[in-house]
């Protein structure tokens, strides 16, 4: 518990209903979207960077562990309180404080929301591409701090491609200002880069200046349905080798499509193994046209059972509602617990790695299930089990084992866009080594020599499911 005093000046720092310690509203904030919970001992809800610069001059003088939260999506527990802790949720701080057409830059508080920023640079014909599934609750700033990616990442590259500038409020609690408000800079290390991804680690975000690119005008969606996940990968390795490049390339395995199928605006054939979904987008409607064409083409002459261009927006939609529906509609599978890895392997390797995914499933005899952003070869693995049954349990710990030793034989890694947070952490050493890990506890001690933040997770641990 922390001490009266302490609560006492956090009140003060934050002003009247920003500080959260009753037992319920803590419950709120004690867990993200990898289940694993645990409560903190306040929960503070800053408007402003001063604030925060106040409360780690606090946490720093008393040794108190922080943990920064945007909207707790994380499925990999990095956003999961420390006991003890002083949770910093960033949701206040959601401005959207500038637009520049001009300058192509957009300057957004952490607690802004994905999908309002997409939606506000779009009124200024201008785009921000990176879209994980969860657009529409999670945040900016937990976006820079895991790297997210999503179904866009092929053709536009993931949030560390679009962070131009930050501003962090340091565990001493300094606040400072890395990277440009220029489409270039390079001087000096990239600290900026260091930040991006590194699961509040380091200290917390308060101002993010994103790169922003002109709204291409006109977009196609394919969508086709296989007779299995090898015609279906190999229907993506022809997309990507056919010279053009895809806005976003989707696989579903037969269980994923099996419980989005009632969600799909056609009927699904009963011999569907396999879902892919293709969207080209540019300034040139003849141009999208023809690769639309020239996708659908790839389908068909991989054996697709049914291929479609959508050609109206209602269509469209629907597709992508089920797609981004996906991971809550596996509760219809009756399973209590449901831990999702997001490994990604070279392109070349995709229908090997689904092809070992279903393997590990049969050898363990576990429900598994594969979909994701196969155009990246960013594959999410799904494994549908109880976790109070011991056996299962264990079971689902060797399966994610084996998988992560196979994702790295195949030169893959361990994670392409949802981090290490706690439930890889056992996995961390494996992919980058000794050396590496070393030189970044050296990184981690300089910045934050107390270890208050975010403490235990990113570096290697103990593996939890
Ligand atoms: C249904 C669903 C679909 C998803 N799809 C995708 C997907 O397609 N692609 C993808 O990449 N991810 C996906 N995710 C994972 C998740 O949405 C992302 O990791 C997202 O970036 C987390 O944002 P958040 O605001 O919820 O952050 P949180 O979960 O609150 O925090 C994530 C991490 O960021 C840190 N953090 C948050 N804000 C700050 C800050 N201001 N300063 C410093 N550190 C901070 C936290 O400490 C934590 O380590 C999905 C999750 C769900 C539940």
């Amino acid at each position: 518990m922390l001490k009266k005093s302490i609560i006492k000046k956090l009140k003060t720092i934050l002003g009247t209903g920003n500080l959260l310690i009753d037992e319920a509203d803590l419950l709120c904030y004690s867990y993200d979207a990898s289940g694993i919970s645990v409560i903190p001992d306040a929960v503070a809800l800053p408007k402003n960077k001063q604030q925060i610069s106040d409360i780690l001059l606090i946490a720093q003088q008393e040794k108190i562990p922080v943990v920064p939260r945007g909207a707790g999506t994380a499925t990999t527990g990095s956003a999961v309180p420390v006991k003890g802790s002083i949770v910093i949720c960033l949701s206040k701080m959601n401005q959207i404080k500038r637009i520049s057409s001009t300058d192509l830059i957009a300057e957004v508080e952490p607690g802004a929301i994905t999908k309002d920023i997409q939606n506000e640079v779009q009124k200024y014909g201008l785009f921000y591409p990176p879209d994980p599934a969860s657009l529409k609750f999670c945040t900016i700033g937990g976006n820079v701090s895991t790297c997210a990616g999503g179904p866009c990442g092929v053709k536009y590259g993931v949030t560390k491609d679009y962070i131009l500038g930050l501003e962090v409020v340091l565990p001493n609690s300094k606040i400072i200002k890395l990277g440009t408000k220029t489409s270039k800079g390079v001087v000096g290390y990239d600290l900026t880069k260091l930040f991006v991804g590194s699961e509040g680690t380091l200290g917390i975000i308060t101002s993010i200046y994103l790169k922003l690119i002109p709204k291409p005008s006109y977009v196609k969606t394919i969508v086709a349905i296989f007779p299995d996940t090898n015609t279906a990968c190999s229907t993506i390795t022809c997309i990507l080798t056919s010279g053009i490049r895809p806005k976003c390339a989707e696989l579903m395995d037969h269980l994923s499509l099996s419980c989005i199928k009632e969600q799909l605006p056609f009927s699904v054939p009963q011999t569907a193994k396999a879902l892919v979904l293709v969207e080209v987008d540019g300034s040139d409607p003849q141009g999208v046209e023809f690769e639309a064409q020239l996708i659908r083409s790839c389908c068909n002459s991989n054996k697709a059972i049914f291929s479609q261009v959508s050609e109206d927006k209602q269509y469209t939609q629907k597709l992508w509602q089920a797609r981004r529906g996906l991971s809550p509609a596996l509760k219809k599978l009756g399973f209590p617990h449901k831990i999702s890895e997001d490994i990604c392997v070279p392109r070349s390797h995709i229908a090997d790695m689904v092809s070992i995914v279903h393997s590990l499933g049969t050898k363990y005899g576990l429900l598994s299930l594969v979909f994701g952003h196969a155009g990246d070869g960013n594959l999410h693995v799904n494994l549908l089990i109880n976790k109070n049954d011991s056996t299962q349990l264990k079971k689902a710990e060797k399966f994610i084992c084996e998988l992560m030793e196979h994702t790295l034989a195949l030169d893959g890694t361990i994670s392409g866009e949802h981090g290490v947070g706690l439930t890889k952490r056992a996995f961390i050493k494996k992919e980058l080594g000794d050396e590496i890990i070393k030189l970044m506890y050296k990184i981690k001690k300089d910045i934050d020599p107390n270890n208050i933040m975010n403490p235990n997770k990113l570096f290697p641990g103990k593996f939890t499911v």
